[in-house]
């Protein structure tokens, strides 16, 4: 049976697209548990005429992704072109967002959601639709019908992660030089665990797993590792550090297996990395390059407040700690609708104070699937997802909201307009053009890089 998997790409509204585009994961992996079929996937990053894609390759169902709450219109948009395209196509919507939220996607447009992980429901759902099966009996689906949703039944989750297929990546060949973060190109992602033991109210991972943690084995993830294609590798755990021993074995086996050094970038809780600096001395040693971490906040209270169950001691340490054996940190914080002008002074000194090279500033945004959604969704001001893209602010602010993003988008001018930034900048650029390594591409990843300093002015303006 032929199924076509389309990623969608946000619309002219959010801000961060300039800084990140990842290649479809849940997508690659999805279309790898469909071996039985023939596969294609369109990345609307690349691509523009959906209807002629459907119309040459002539899928029986269509799987379209909606990971994010800002990407809702655009998943709504694709589905409504499929089906004008192709007569008879069955279309599914799943991800993170589609799952935690599937009444978004009661639409005529729409024949059922795919809640919870995709590689194990949706290789069944295709085999009810080739076979005449009885969709009811499949759980893990919301289905549309013609009196509204039915909701088939939870599906466990993967007892074994390693069960999940390493990830099709020859489904995007032709997109991955489109892929980049920040200045990194070529670029490439990698899941091995799932889940987070940790319970922040902004947060929606926890929920989205069931408050489980499943993780990848360690051989597992050096095998992935030793197969990827060329580029720095981001690992998309939301928590790279939940098990250090695991990690310190991975890099362990990765050494030892003399893995070509790259560049790693994880995401980790700046109170695992106080607490065992051996391990990222570790990595660093087979090329950890960057880490995410949360900040979130620049006062116990406010870390309280977001349920963080971590401390700015914390922070700060670990943020010196990973300078220090020269690993660069993404450090990313929470503003508040309720901040005033002097908060967002103390909040961009703060930033300063620490030397941050690379802060990220985004609104507090209750997201479908949190508990803040659940405690603050009576006081949004506005439903319309296109706003949800962390660059807007959805709830009231304390001051009005023209000073308001003034202010915000101040943060990010002073913040990455500075010499200190400018300075390294122009370095790296003629490192990279006395070396012969400056190419189109890193041209493009540059304006990128203007282009998100730039872009909350840009977008803010037409609010
Ligand atoms: S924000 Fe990070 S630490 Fe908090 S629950 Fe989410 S993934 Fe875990």
């Amino acid at each position: 049976m032929r199924v076509l998997l389309i990623q969608p790409r946000p619309g002219a509204g959010a801000g961060y697209k300039s800084l990140i585009a990842v290649e479809p994961l849940g997508l690659e992996i999805v279309g790898a548990a469909l071996q039985d079929h023939t596969v294609r996937l369109l990345d609307m990053l690349a691509e523009k005429n959906i209807a002629a894609a459907v119309q040459e390759f002539r899928p029986r169902a269509v799987g379209i992704s909606c990971s994010f709450t800002v990407d809702v219109q655009q998943t709504l948009n694709v589905a409504r072109e499929v089906k004008a395209a192709g007569k008879g196509v069955f279309i599914f919507v799943g991800g993170h967002h589609a799952s935690l939220s599937p009444e978004d996607f009661c639409h005529p447009a729409v024949d059922a959601v795919v809640v919870g992980e995709g590689e194990t429901t949706v290789p069944e759902l295709m085999a009810a639709l080739e076979g005449g099966g009885d969709l009811h009996t499949i759980p893990g689906l919301v289905l549309n019908t013609g009196e509204g949703q039915f909701f088939t039944g939870e599906r466990p989750l993967l007892k074994v992660l390693d069960d999940v297929p390493p990830a099709d990546r020859s489904l995007t060949a032709p997109y991955r030089r489109h892929y980049y973060l920040g200045l990194r190109r070529p670029f490439v992602t990698l899941e091995t665990a799932r889940g987070c033991p940790h319970r922040c109210n902004f947060c929606s991972i926890w929920r989205f797993y069931r408050g489980r943690v499943r993780f990848m084995s360690p051989e597992r993830v050096a095998e992935e590792v030793q197969s990827l294609p060329p580029g720095d590798v981001l690992f998309t755990d939301d928590n790279f550090l939940a098990d250090v021993r695991r990690a310190e074995r991975i890099a362990a086996l990765l050494k030892g297996r003399g893995v070509p050094r790259r560049r790693y970038i994880i995401q980790a809780r700046s109170d695992t990395i106080v607490k065992h600096p051996d391990v990222l001395r570790q990595w660093k040693e087979i090329g950890l390059d960057q880490v995410f971490i949360g900040f979130e906040k620049i006062d116990q209270s406010g870390m309280e407040h977001v349920n963080k169950q971590n401390s700015v001691e914390n922070n700060e340490k670990a943020l010196h700690f990973l300078k220090s054996i020269g690993v660069g940190v993404y450090a990313s914080f929470i503003v508040d609708p309720d901040f005033t002008i002097p908060d967002f002074k103390k909040l961009i000194d703060y930033v300063k104070r620490l030397k941050i090279a690379q802060p990220q500033f985004s609104i507090l945004t209750p997201l479908p699937g949190t508990e803040l959604f659940a405690k603050l969704k009576d006081r949004l001001t506005t439903t319309n997802y296109e706003f949800f893209d962390l660059l807007h602010a959805v709830l009231p602010t304390q001051m009005p909201l023209k000073d308001f993003y003034r202010e915000f988008a101040e943060l990010y001018r002073r913040a990455y307009l500075r010499p200190g930034h400018v300075i390294n900048t122009m370095k790296w650029f003629v490192h990279r053009l006395l070396t012969g390594q400056l190419s189109l591409e890193h041209l493009k990843n540059l304006v990128a890089g203007v282009r998100l300093t730039a872009s909350p002015f840009a977008y803010l303006k037409k609010v």
